[in-house]
């Protein structure tokens, strides 16, 4: 039988970190087990934002690397760069034809950058280009391209992809008939929600984060920096209440984790043994990922060269839906 198709767009933004590959890359690595799954930088989308050559040149590499690292699989992936499948944008305006602009006003990520606008003071639409303003349309184009099945989408990706689905049927309605697959959400509903070094959820906008690819010794320095109680060594401590061992199970197996929660509980272990313990499995699962990681993105001639094969194999498939939707509509 053949395997459903699984589409994910990667945004090329800021140095990944621990939340982000739990709740972001190793669930959408999963996928690729059971999915034909096809996986693209999204570097048109991040252009609405960012405006610094270099920097969303380097993005990118950076973004790819990560992804490569993490055991993304460009022999079994599809892997691609969005910019380098025009056909992309062939699709995208067409599609635009067929999207209600009342639809883009009622955009998630647009409406709450009126909000935002508004509550200070300032014009609805100040700093909202239409690149943003339309990107639901771009989006709903990199899906539909490629005959998507399912989209894994976190819950502030859900009305987007609505949209998607929104726009797809009016072109099958126009029609009268299927030319594009409507795709499906698939909600990750097992990942939870890595917290920081302070205890809130770990987030750039937060500043407590733990970046995927520390070298051991900035490594060990930050976890040092974990915010603990002021319980004494001897003091039994409750494991669930501690930021260490949140993370610590993260990477631990169930015999691992039964071990510290055995020492947290029988007293006489203070946190900095605890933060040693969480700093040695940690560099054990990392070291052999930040190796590769270093090894890529020292070389970005090769990411380039994996990018652009996957963007050549992806336009294959590109071409022909194109070429049919273009006969479909009228135009070519
Ligand atoms: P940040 O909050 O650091 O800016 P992003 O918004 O760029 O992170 O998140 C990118 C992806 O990583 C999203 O899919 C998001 O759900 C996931 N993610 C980010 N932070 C966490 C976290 N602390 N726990 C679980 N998943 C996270």
């Amino acid at each position: 039988m053949m395997k459903k198709i699984a589409c994910t767009g990667i945004k090329p933004t800021g140095t990944p970190h621990i939340g982000n590959f739990f709740g972001a890359i190793k669930p959408a690595l999963e996928l690729t087990r059971h999915y034909d799954a096809r996986y693209f930088i999204a570097d048109y989308h991040a252009l609405n934002a960012m405006k610094d050559p270099v920097s969303l040149k380097q993005n990118t590499f950076e973004v790819a690397a990560t992804w490569l690292a993490c055991g993304l699989d460009p022999q079994h992936s599809l892997v691609y760069r969005q910019s380098q499948v025009p056909e992309t944008f062939d699709l995208a305006i067409m599609l635009l034809a067929f999207t209600a602009k009342g639809m883009m006003n009622r955009a998630h990520a647009y409406k709450a950058m009126v909000q935002a606008n508004t509550d200070a003071g300032r014009d609805p639409d100040d700093g909202v280009n239409m690149g943003l303003f339309t990107y639901p349309v771009l989006m709903a184009a990199d899906i539909l391209l490629f005959d998507t099945d399912v989209v894994p989408v976190g819950q502030d990706q859900a009305q987007h992809l609505e949209m998607t689905a929104d726009i797809a049927q009016s072109v099958n309605h126009n029609y009268g008939k299927e030319l594009l697959k409507v795709p499906q959400p698939l909600i990750q509903e097992n990942t939870h929600t890595v917290t920081g070094l302070d205890g809130r959820k770990m987030s750039k906008s937060y500043n407590n984060t733990i970046p995927i690819f520390l070298e051991s010794k900035k490594l060990r320095q930050i976890i040092m920096k974990i915010v603990t109680n002021s319980q004494t060594v001897e003091e039994p401590k409750d494991p669930d209440q501690c930021n260490i061992y949140s993370l610590y199970k993260l990477f631990a197996n169930e015999q691992q984790k039964k071990a510290l929660r055995q020492r947290y509980e029988s007293g006489g272990m203070g946190w900095g043994q605890a933060k040693q313990e969480l700093y040695d499995l940690m560099e054990q699962s990392l070291a052999p990922m930040r190796k590769k990681y270093q090894e890529l993105i020292n070389n970005t001639d090769h990411i380039d060269e994996i990018l652009t094969t996957g963007s050549e194999k992806a336009r294959e498939i590109a071409t022909r839906k194109i070429s049919f939707l273009k006969k479909e509509i009228g135009i070519g």
